[in-house]
């Protein structure tokens, strides 16, 4: 299996090219190795660092640092979320220990701009949920109940307040959450490769084939090098199945998302000239649609199991269709031609939208599975990871451990037909919402 993406992301294309870009081309030893660069490698290897500073610490990726899922999601640091997973999360204290996690994402991630002078678009500009159904309107009630219970600030605005502040019709009801951040995740991801420390090193387009453990040392195999290593800790999300790590327990699902070129003044004029905003889908299968800072469009509408995880610019172009038409249906007055780039990512699930946070054995440590939800929380596993592997604790430690664990799940083929007539029966149900 290749671990390759396109080209086409829009947020990673923001972004100037990266120069000194180090493939392995010798074999290395070293103390710890993280295998994966998106949010959560990186901030793991910026914790080793500050552990341990006198050790090697390597950290590679198969293709360029941040350009995973970290560099192309649609940008909502969350509090809360309503559509986190095949079950639901009917127990309060159970949602609670979830928000308590989403919290601590928010705040590591804060710490690391603040800490770095980051500019990544951060905008504490809350999220609504929103819908075009009205039937939807008992979800957001039961919803807003356990905000409420949790004392998170909500409000809710109808079709026609919502017209005014997103600029569409298209929306029935929704309700808003203060809390939750939008930023430019390409920007993030950026920063945190820039600020890599000096005793971390970093190889890129080096995908790791297989790893096997002699003895006290893990042996790590790549293309046409090897490393030996004392302790490693995989990050790589999405590709953790594929590595054969926890695969009882999460498989991938394949998103795509596209993004408008910036609307133009008269275009822009004509919604009503909106403050960035970002909905989220109230089912599941929904679309999940963003005014960006510079009046740009996001639109992400589609997740399914794309075995094997590559997709070609026609399969692309065909879920672009459906984006086209998502944005046709809020914006009926934007031209055709209005997206500018497609593009398509590798998150990874459980079947209880809980996380991975695990020793698998002596000296080997793995973290993700954030369902969909992994900027706060990658970044703040990847730092706590680096903590737990240090024999460290913490008090995020602790929170993240009374976590519900993730659940046992059901072997091939089986869970690919049970995943793909339930992501059918989702979209089927958000259909118009798509
Ligand atoms: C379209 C889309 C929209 C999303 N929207 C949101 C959102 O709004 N909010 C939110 O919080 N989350 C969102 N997510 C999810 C979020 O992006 C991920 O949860 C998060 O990026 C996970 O970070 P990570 O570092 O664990 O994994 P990744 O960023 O996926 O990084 C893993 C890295 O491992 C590398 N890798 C894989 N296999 C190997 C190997 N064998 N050898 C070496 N390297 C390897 C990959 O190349 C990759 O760079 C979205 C994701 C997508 C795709």
């Amino acid at each position: 299996m290749n671990v390759v993406n396109d080209n086409n992301c829009s947020w990673i294309n923001d972004l100037n090219p990266r120069s000194k870009i180090n493939i392995l081309s010798e074999d290395k030893s070293c103390d710890w190795i993280i295998i994966g660069a998106g949010y959560t490698g990186l901030s793991a290897a910026r914790k080793l660092s500050e552990l341990h500073p006198k050790k090697k610490i390597i950290i590679v990726d198969a293709q360029l640092a941040g350009e995973g899922a970290s560099g192309r999601n649609s940008g909502y640091l969350v509090d809360t979320t309503l559509n986190d997973g095949f079950t639901s999360n009917k127990k309060l204290s159970k949602y609670k220990k979830k928000t308590d996690i989403y919290q601590l994402g928010i705040n590591t991630v804060k710490k690391f701009i603040i800490e770095h002078q980051v500019d990544c678009d951060w905008n504490e500009a809350g999220k609504y949920f929103a819908t075009s159904k009205k039937v939807d309107k008992k979800t957001l009630i039961n919803f807003a109940d356990t905000l409420t219970k949790l004392g998170f600030e909500y409000s809710f605005f109808n079709k026609k307040e919502l017209n005014k502040k997103l600029g569409t019709s298209f929306y029935d009801l929704s309700l808003y959450t203060k809390g939750g951040i939008l930023l430019h995740p390409g920007k993030l991801v950026r920063a945190m490769i820039d600020t890599l420390p000096y005793n971390v090193k970093l190889y890129e387009r080096s995908q790791l084939l297989k790893w096997e453990k002699k003895g006290d040392m893990i042996f790590c195999k790549f293309k046409n090098n090897n490393i030996k290593t004392k302790k490693i800790i995989f990050c790589t999300n999405g590709f953790l199945n594929s590595l054969g790590i926890k695969k009882s327990y999460n498989f991938p699902i394949t998103l795509t998302a596209s993004m408008t070129r910036p609307l133009s003044d008269s275009e822009f004029k004509n919604m009503g000239e909106p403050k960035e905003w970002g909905v989220l889908p109230v089912r599941p299968m929904g679309a999940t649609v963003r005014m960006t800072k510079d009046r740009r469009i996001l639109i992400r509408n589609t997740a399914e199991v794309f075995n094997s995880f590559q997709m070609s610019n026609n399969e692309l172009n065909k879920r672009c269709i459906i984006q086209k038409n998502g944005i046709k249906k809020r914006f009926p007055t934007l031209p055709d031609d209005i997206i500018e780039s497609s593009w398509s990512g590798i998150v990874s699930r459980t079947r209880n939208s809980s996380q991975i946070f695990d020793k698998l054995d002596n000296n080997i440590f793995v973290a993700g599975s954030y369902n969909g939800s992994g900027i706060g929380v990658g970044t703040l596993f990847g730092e706590q990871i680096a903590l737990k592997a240090s024999n460290e604790n913490s008090k995020e430690i602790t929170v993240i451990e009374e976590r519900t664990k993730p659940t046992w799940l059901p072997p091939q083929p089986f869970l690919n037909l049970g995943i793909k007539a339930r992501l059918i029966y989702e979209r089927f149900r958000a259909f118009s919402d798509t």
